[in-house]
């Protein structure tokens, strides 16, 4: 049972759909599911422009952001306040760009004044975008992206850049009514699928960057992708039956509409903490900027590793352990995509389970806290 922040659990009927052989790329049959998917990524991005599928990793999204609509010697401000901010950082550098670092100490969320007051000081209009990690999945905090992009609209010249990969389809992010440049994310995260599709989608102001960004590109040539998707096609062979499987797992997200699936990852969040509080484990970020798709535990007095191991090893339930410097110190449990309440007291009851059998005195129940919660939907 994956209670990991990704690869995250995928639906039966979406394994079904993909056990299938392949069809040609290029036949019509394949060309209406790309139509159809699409049109349902479209309603899940919550915008009127074209969704692109990459056969790439999320960190292949942003990479593919930062070459098709910047230029080498460009100054960005990069947001890190954790493993992921930090991975940006390393590909803008990678690819010349002049990085100013904005950062919080892990578990700390981005302090959005502090942006601001780097986009205000940059009167002559430098600064070409602004790059976020929104759910920092190594810490668990979801940055305030809905201020900080207004101050990236203030300054006017820059574009924002998200990596939206834990917090797509867990999160309310209204791409176009936000006005938000460029948006990417991952099969493996919150789409209710196996790993190996990236998904990026661009405002009208990203795309007039490109016709003047010089970074070379060609497999991540935005523009490819784009021509592509006008005629419902895809410039090289996509990962055909992924594409099965997204299309029955889109469907799906359709069924549930996007107010009851962002009202899930809520209420999971929620049930986590107070479980995490009631048995006297200490959390990692506030709950003021508490990620809805992982919860990141920092116990104090029990050791994580063999939390961990008993979870895995007696209950066949995967935690995700801390990284970096967080080694050994810090679980994190998913609670992203294909989670149902059954599978998070589940997983609250095993662990409340592994702290019993390793001698660890909870204050309380995690699972009455857990289920107290549920129960108010
Ligand atoms: C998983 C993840 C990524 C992408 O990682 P890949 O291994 O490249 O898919 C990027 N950002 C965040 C916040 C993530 O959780």
């Amino acid at each position: 049972m994956l209670m990991i922040p990704g690869p995250t659990p995928v639906p039966e009927t979406v394994l079904l759909a993909m056990a299938k052989h392949p069809i040609g790329h290029r036949s019509g049959e394949f060309s209406q599911i790309i139509a159809e998917t699409n049109e349902n990524l479209k309603w899940l991005f919550q915008t009127k422009n074209h969704v692109l599928t990459l056969a790439a990793s999320g960190t292949g999204t942003i990479e593919a952001a930062i070459i098709n609509f910047l230029s080498a010697g460009d100054r960005v401000i990069v947001g890190s306040n954790g493993k992921f901010g930090e991975r940006w950082v390393q590909i803008a550098k990678a690819y010349g760009l002049d990085v100013q670092i904005v950062s919080a100490e892990w578990g700390v969320p981005l302090n959005p004044d502090d942006i601001k007051k780097e986009l205000e000081a940059d009167t002559d209009k430098q600064i070409k975008a602004v790059i976020i990690t929104h759910s920092e999945t190594s810490t668990g905090v979801l940055n305030d992206l809905e201020t900080i992009n207004k101050h990236v609209k203030a300054h006017g010249e820059a574009l924002i850049i998200v990596d939206a990969v834990t917090s797509l389809g867990s999160y309310n992010i209204p791409v176009d009514e936000w006005g938000l440049d460029v948006i990417g994310s991952g099969s493996q995260k919150g789409f209710m699928l196996p790993p190996g599709m990236g998904f990026v989608t661009a405002s009208d102001k990203a795309w007039a960057a490109y016709e003047k960004a010089t970074l070379p590109k060609f497999y991540l040539d935005l523009g490819k992708y784009k021509k592509a998707a006008d005629k419902d096609s895809t410039p090289f062979t996509p990962p055909v039956n992924l594409y099965f499987g997204m299309k029955v797992a889109l469907e799906m997200m359709r069924k549930e509409g996007l107010e009851k699936i962002f009202a899930r990852h809520t209420r999971h969040k929620e049930a986590a903490r107070a479980a995490m509080k009631a048995l006297g484990l200490e959390l990692f970020a506030p709950d003021s900027h508490a990620s809805p798709a992982i919860t990141s535990v920092v116990p104090k007095s029990v050791d994580v590793e063999k939390i961990r191991s008993i979870m895995k090893n007696r209950f066949d339930i995967a935690l995700a352990g801390g990284q970096d410097h967080y080694k050994g110190k810090m679980f994190r449990m998913g609670h992203l995509g294909f989670v149902s309440d059954r599978d998070v007291l589940c997983a609250i009851s095993a662990l409340e389970a592994t702290l019993r059998e390793m001698g660890h005195k909870s204050p309380g129940s995690g699972v009455e806290a857990a289920s107290d919660r549920l129960r108010q939907g």
